[in-house]
């Protein structure tokens, strides 16, 4: 699981990462508040688990509560990368004398943990890349204050970093992190350095070792769609298009988001309702797709396999008859066991809006077309 900046700097600071103080809040008024008690002038950040915030406009310097005000109005809302931004983070603004990137990772291809670091920091570190040095990091040996010292030298970021380094690095341990990332990490005005921005991954597969993030759960689930979708079990992921698509199994939902963006449209979600999904979980899919304002048409594409197509074409018609009408158009394809008997079923049920393609590929563009695109 990512986390958000204010998150990663919350785990940062519980390890002794100098991050400054920060508040978070969802309307301008509260980030006026909040600046008068942080102290101007104060930097406005976008809560998205997104990079490029400062280049879309979502981190900004505000050195009056007016500027606050017009800063907070112009960020909350705004799409970036396809997040939309409802959490902004209030920090007072830092003099930043020097900015370099800090990171720990799992190398998955060397087996290893890695350190990647660059006296050039701020920017996007891909266009750096040539200035980035890799050390690796031994699981056993860890980083202490001489390996730090080795990875700031390393990198030509200035030895006093290596107290925060080897706290960056305790964090990763005792956090179970896959990745923690600090850009920029600055040297400020007083020579102190600090975390001006964080980005950790926590391994989803520790978490039951860590009763503490079960806040950050929560806060991700922060689409109404998709707290939604999770308490009914669903595995559902909102995405920025238009075409609402349903399938069994996540390969094959995979396959359809990408049979879609090649018909020309854009899916608006990531829907898997498992092998063996009963009607009642189509109903509830489908209840969710149906219910979001960006679909303006849905395919349901669905390889019987433990699944039975006749429990699918089931599940659709109690959904649309629960909903009292679909709405919106839907195309389904089904195809594998007893699909014979799903399509004899729909075909009988004659509901308005929804027609049965049997190819993926004409189902995904008749979708496509439905959508408008
Ligand atoms: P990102 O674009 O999503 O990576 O957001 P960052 O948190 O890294 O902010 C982008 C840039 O804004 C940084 O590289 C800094 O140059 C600048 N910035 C962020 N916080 C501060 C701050 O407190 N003071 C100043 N002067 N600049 C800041
Ligand atoms: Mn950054």
């Amino acid at each position: 699981m990512d986390l958000y900046e204010y998150q990663a700097k919350e785990l940062f600071s519980k390890h002794g990462v100098p991050v400054g103080p920060q508040r978070v809040v969802t309307n301008p008024a509260d980030a006026v508040a909040a600046a008068r008690i942080l102290g101007l002038p104060v930097v406005i950040k976008a809560q998205v688990k997104t990079g490029g915030r400062g280049k879309a406009g979502g981190v900004r310097l505000a050195r009056t509560t007016g500027e606050v005000t017009a800063h907070a109005e112009a960020i909350l809302g705004l799409d970036i990368n396809g997040h939309t931004v409802r959490k902004l983070l209030v920090t007072p603004a830092s003099e930043i004398v020097r900015e370099f990137y800090f990171s720990f990772l799992l190398d998955r291809a060397d087996r290893t943990f890695l350190a990647l670091a660059s006296a050039e920091g701020g920017v996007e570190i891909e266009d750096n890349a040539d200035t980035l040095a890799r050390v690796p990091v031994d699981a056993v040996g860890g980083v202490d204050l001489a390996k730090a010292r080795d990875i700031a030298v390393a990198a030509g970021i200035p030895e006093t970093a290596a107290p925060v380094i080897v706290r960056l690095w305790n964090a990763f341990v005792a956090e179970e992190a896959t990745l923690v990332e600090v850009n920029p990490l600055v040297s400020d005005s007083n020579g102190d350095i600090v975390a001006l921005d964080g980005k950790v991954t926590l391994d989803d597969n520790a978490a039951f070792r860590h009763s503490a993030h079960e806040g950050f759960v929560a806060a991700a689930a922060e689409d109404p769609l998709e707290a939604k979708a999770k308490a009914k079990g669903l595995n559902y992921v909102k995405l920025d298009g238009h075409v609402g698509v349903i399938g069994n199994g996540a390969g094959l939902v995979m396959s359809t988001l990408d049979v879609v963006a090649r018909a020309g449209a854009r899916p608006a979600n990531f829907l898997d309702i498992g092998g063996g999904a009963s009607a009642d979980v189509m109903a509830n899919g489908l209840g969710i797709i149906l219910s979001d304002p960006d679909v303006r048409s849905v395919l349901v594409n669905v390889f019987g396999g433990i699944t039975a197509c006749d429990a699918v074409a089931n599940g659709i018609v109690q959904a649309i008859g629960f909903l009292g009408g679909a709405g919106k158009p839907i195309v389904v394809r089904l195809d594998g066991n007893n699909a014979g008997e799903g399509r004899r079923i729909l075909a009988e049920a004659a509901l308005p809006g929804v027609v049965q393609i049997e190819t993926m590929d004409a189902a995904a563009r008749h979708a496509a077309e439905l959508a408008g695109v």
